[in-house]
């Protein structure tokens, strides 16, 4: 039996079974399309936490170089802007 739901994200209409349940905001069903961004946001938003937890500990990996891992950091929470998501809301 068919069911279409709208993506919670782009509002499209997609058959359930299309959809994905997005990894940031449980519950939310996306299209396919949309999953993939939000696959990508999440895969960032865990490298931000990864490097964060590293210079939170100064870690030897970034010890000598805390600037260009904190650039790293400013770079992963620009593509995230540009993928239409705020960083802010799933890093603190
Ligand atoms: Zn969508």
């Amino acid at each position: 039996m068919e069911m279409p739901v709208p993506c919670s994200k782009c509002g499209e209409w997609v058959e359930l079974n299309s959809t994905r349940e997005s990894e940031l905001n449980k519950g939310k069903m996306l299209c396919l399309e949309c999953y993939s961004t939000d696959d990508s946001v999440k895969d960032k938003i865990e490298e931000i936490k990864d490097i964060q937890l590293m210079l939170d500990n100064n870690d030897p990996e970034v010890r000598g170089d805390r600037r260009g891992w904190k650039r790293k950091i400013n770079e992963l929470k620009q593509e995230i802007i540009e993928l239409g998501y705020d960083p802010e809301e799933y890093l603190y």
